[in-house]
This record gives structure tokens, C-alpha cells and sequence, in this order.
């Protein structure tokens, strides 16, 4: 850095200022991180050093929400989200994980998950998958931070089933995402996390074997403080199965093995576990001793329970980048696929109301008709017109015909099975096609339809007054061809308009 600014070389300057801090950061010098990264930030302005703020920003964010100064952590975690917002995905979801981790430290898990889920939902699906595992893998791990919480307050057990169940699926998330990756080392963590909640769930079989497995490879990779995790999961499934024994031994040798080593909460379930099992076997002297030191360490350091995670993250998220990058590269071509199938899937679909068009319809129903004729099952196939909709135009403009348009196609799916094919076919007017539904069924479909859109509280969007209403006309096969089936169709729907409207014809 001095020597930088001595040439008056500004670029050289900060970039030796960001990576001084993300050094403090990694040796776990959290306070000269944060300060650091202040002396770091005025010499990171130029817009083409907006990655390097990021990252000023997010070990700043960490760093001291780790010494615990939540005001610097927040003000940096919520700059980065701003900074990261109209970058790309990636960028916006590690910006969400920053802040989720500020949250989780203050003791507020349910805030952290809340600002995670959002990111993943908005952000995830254009993110790299690197990202994606690793956001998941921490939402499942403030999940696993919420559960013993509740377990502590003996929460209702609604919530505490909600709970497992949001959790399992971040894990299992994560776990598929991982075969993407090709270090078996990325298995432990992730893994491991999995069998926890498996643990809780109850789901005794699956967990002792994924425990063992996960046991195995931390041992096989030198990754100890996940070793010692997984022998503590081990003890309470023992204990799960009223197996005092072989837990005990287990959470004295993760005891005695991790001696001095600072790392909190596997000993303090490790202490809790060998306090079970000596109750379990009537030893009340040492199942006090073991109760006292895990009171006293938990007190101590509530709020740590992510630590050895995120660092894991955050650090590896360093070191290991060569390695993504190559796992990037693999999967640019795999993402390339993916897009050309998302343009494909893109050119059948309607863009304002996001069900498909005409395309879709002819494409799916030269699918359907074949295999309904050949099996002889029925079909049935409908078209739908909004009433007067050129009133609604007229009256309440274009853009709120346009809400209508899109709440009436949410409306019709709702309505329907995963099996029926929903599209709009052009302006108004919409087709319905419903494999193995019969005559009578389909009207009875139909009818419901044509209810619930008239009796929809549309008045939301226009006066008291206002109402939306459509026709249907309903036709069913054979034949088992598109064409004539929509000129019937179509014909039933004009005897409706003529017989009055909001109505049905077959
Ligand atoms: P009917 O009960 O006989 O069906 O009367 P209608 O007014 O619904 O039928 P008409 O065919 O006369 O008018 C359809 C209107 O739909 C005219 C057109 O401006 C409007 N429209 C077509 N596509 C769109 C669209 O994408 N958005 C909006 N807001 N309006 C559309
Ligand atoms: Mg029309
Ligand atoms: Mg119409």
C-alpha cells in the first residue's frame, strides 16, 4: 500500500488496501478487519472496482458483526446489497448471504432466513450454482440454529414440523447440487447438515447412515471439527434409541479429543448429549457436571453457532476460486443448454400472463390427441372469451385490462390439474384442454370456472360496481384433431355470447 502511494498508483493502492482486509479478515483479526476495510473503502471508488468493494464490504459486514459492532455490519451488509443489486445474481445472492449471517449473529434467525429465502427465490435460479449450494447450505443451517432454539423454549409442535420441513429442503437442495461439484470435501458440510435435521425429523435410519458416511469422509479429509460434529449427531441418535452406552463413549472422546479447541457448540451438545446418557444411566453426579459446563459454555456464546460455517464459507469462497472457476466452466456449457431450452420454452409462452400461446396449445395437443385415441380415453377441450372486455378497456384503460387479463389466466390455473393445458390463445380469449375428462365432467369443470370468475371480488381493481364475467363454449372428442375441435368449441362459444353472456354452451 505505501509503496503505491508513493509511485501514485491508485488502482495498485486500493487493490492492496481490499486485500489487506480480507487477510485480517481470514486470520480471524475481526477489528483490524473492520478497520481495515475503512481505510479500504475511499480507495476503492472507481467504477471499475466495484468487485474489490464488494468484497471490502462483505468481510467488513462479517468481520464485525463477528465483534459484535451491528451497526458497522449492517450499514456494510445493506450497502452491499445495494452495490450488488443491479450487477448480476451471483453478486446480489452473496450479498443477501452477508447480510442474513449479520442478522443471524444479532440473534435474529428469523430475519436472517427471511432476507435469504427472498434472495434465493429472486435471485437463485440465474445465480451460479456454487452460490445457490451455499445459500441453501446456510439457510438450512439458520434452520438447524432456529430448531434448537425452539427445542430450548419447547416451541408447539406445528412450528417445530414447519420448521424441519422448510430446513430438509435447503438441505436437500444443497445435497443435489452437490453432485455438480466434483470435491468430495464440499460433502461433509452439506451432508452432515442433512443428517442433523434427518436426526430430528425422526428419521432414525437414514440419518445413522448418512451420519456414518459423513463421519467417514471428515475423517478421510482431515476435517476434524466436522468429524467431532458428526460423533455428537451420533451420540443423540444413540440416545434417540435408548442407547446410553455407546453415546456416552462417544461425547467423552469428543470431549477429551477436543480439549482445549475453541470450538463451542459441538462441545456444548457433546456435554449435553453425555448428560442425557449419564442421567439415562442413573449416574445424577456427572450427568450434574456435564449439565453445568454446557449452561455455562452456551451462555457464554449463544450467538456463535454459525461461526465455523460461514467462515468456512467465506474463506473457502477465497481460497478455492481457481477451482470454481473451472467448475464454472463446466457448467457454462451445461447453462447453455439450459438457456436454449428456457428460449425454446420462452417462444411458446405468453409473456403477460406467463401461460402458454397458440404454439404451446398445438404443440401439446399434437402430444395429447395421439395418445388419447390410441387408449380411447376421453377429452375434452374448452375456449373461454371475457365479456364485453372492450368495455373494460374503455372505461378503466388499457393497463388495467391488462390486470384482468393476467388475474383471470391466474384465476384459470388455479382452477386446474398439473395434467390440463392452460393457454391464451390471443386478445381475450383463452383454451382449456382437459385429458381423460369426460362430457359431463368437463361441464361440470367449466361451470365452476365460469363461477368463480363471476363471483371473484373483482371490484379490487376497478369501482364498487365492477364485475368480470366470460362465456365458454366446451367441445370434447372425438374427433382427436385440434382444428375441428376448436371451430366447435368456438361455435358453442357464439351461441353463449348470443344467449346472453357469463354462461356455458356445449
Ligand atoms: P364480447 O363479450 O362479445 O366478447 O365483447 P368484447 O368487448 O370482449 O369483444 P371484442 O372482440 O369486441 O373486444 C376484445 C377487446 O380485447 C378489444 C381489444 O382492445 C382487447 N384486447 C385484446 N388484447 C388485449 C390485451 O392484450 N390487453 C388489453 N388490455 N386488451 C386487449
Ligand atoms: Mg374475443
Ligand atoms: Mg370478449
Amino acid at each position: 500500500m505505501d509503496l503505491a502511494a508513493q509511485l501514485h498508483l491508485p488502482l495498485e493502492r486500493g487493490r492492496a488496501a481490499e486485500l489487506r482486509c480480507l487477510h485480517l479478515g481470514r486470520l480471524g483479526r475481526y477489528a483490524d478487519a473492520v478497520k481495515a476495510a475503512h481505510e479500504a473503502l475511499p480507495l476503492l471508488q472507481g467504477a471499475d472496482q466495484r468487485s474489490e468493494r464488494c468484497a471490502v464490504l462483505r468481510t467488513q459486514a462479517l468481520a464485525a458483526s463477528e465483534s459484535q459492532a451491528f451497526e458497522t455490519a449492517l450499514g456494510a451488509a445493506n450497502e452491499l446489497v445495494r452495490l450488488a443489486r443491479d450487477h448480476d445474481a451471483s453478486a446480489a445472492l452473496d450479498a443477501a448471504m452477508a447480510l442474513a449471517a449479520c442478522f443471524e449473529r444479532m440473534g435474529d434467525p428469523w430475519q436472517a432466513e427471511r432476507v435469504l429465502a427472498d434472495a434465493l427465490r429472486v435471485h437463485g435460479p440465474n445465480a451460479s450454482n456454487w452460490l445457490n449450494l451455499a445459500a441453501n447450505n446456510s439457510l438450512c443451517v439458520i434452520g438447524i440454529g432456529m430448531l434448537h432454539r425452539l427445542l430450548d423454549s419447547q416451541a408447539d409442535d406445528a412450528e417445530l414440523q414447519s420448521l424441519l420441513v422448510h430446513t430438509r429442503g435447503a438441505a436437500e437442495r444443497a445435497r443435489d447440487l452437490l453432485e455438480q461439484l466434483p470435491n468430495p470435501a464440499h460433502r461433509v458440510p452439506i451432508l452432515g447438515n442433512l443428517a442433523e435435521v434427518m436426526l430430528h425429523q425422526g428419521d432414525l435410519a437414514g440419518a445413522g447412515a448418512l451420519l456414518r458416511q459423513v463421519l467417514e469422509l471428515a475423517q478421510q479429509h482431515g476435517l476434524q471439527a466436522h468429524a467431532w460434529r458428526m460423533c455428537t449427531s451420533l451420540a443423540d441418535w444413540h440416545l434417540a434409541q435408548a442407547q446410553p452406552e455407546p453415546a456416552l463413549e462417544l461425547a467423552l472422546g469428543v470431549i477429551k479429543e477436543m480439549g482445549a479447541i475453541r470450538q463451542q457448540q459441538t462441545l456444548i451438545r457433546a456435554r449435553r448429549s453425555a448428560y442425557r446418557a449419564c442421567r439415562a444411566l442413573g449416574r445424577f453426579e456427572q450427568a450434574l457436571q456435564h449439565l453445568e459446563v454446557a449452561e455455562r459454555e452456551e451462555r457464554r456464546d449463544l450467538t456463535k453457532k454459525m461461526r465455523a460455517q460461514s467462515e468456512l464459507f467465506v474463506s473457502r469462497a477465497e481460497a478455492q476460486q481457481v477451482q470454481w472457476q473451472a467448475d464454472d466452466a463446466r457448467l457454462e456449457a451445461q447453462q447453455q443448454r439450459q438457456r436454449a431450452a428456457e428460449a425454446a420454452a420462452s417462444a411458446e409462452r405468453d409473456p403477460l400472463t406467463g401461460l402458454g400461446n397458440r404454439r404451446h396449445l398445438e404443440r401439446r395437443c399434437a402430444e395429447l390427441l395421439p395418445a388419447a385415441q390410441r387408449e380411447l380415453r376421453p377429452l375434452a377441450l374448452a375456449q373461454l372469451d371475457i365479456d364485453h372486455f372492450k368495455s373494460i378497456n374503455d372505461r378503466f384503460g388499457h393497463a388495467t385490462g391488462d390486470r384482468v387479463l393476467t388475474l383471470l389466466a391466474q384465476l384459470l390455473q388455479d382452477g386446474m390439474r398439473a395434467s390440463d393445458v392452460v393457454v391464451r390463445q390471443g386478445g381475450e380469449e383463452f383454451v382449456i384442454v382437459l385429458p381423460d375428462t369426460d362430457l359431463s365432467a368437463a361441464t361440470d369443470v367449466c361451470e365452476r370456472l365460469r363461477e368463480r370468475v363471476a363471483t371473484h371480488p373483482w371490484s379490487q381493481l376497478g369501482g364498487p360496481d365492477w364485475q368480470v364475467t366470460v362465456s365458454i363454449g366446451l367441445a370434447t372428442a372425438p374427433p382427436y384433431e385440434l382444428a375441428p375441435l376448436l371451430e366447435t368449441a368456438d361455435a358453442a362459444l357464439y351461441r353463449a355470447k348470443r344467449g346472453g353472456r357469463n354462461r356455458l354452451c356445449v
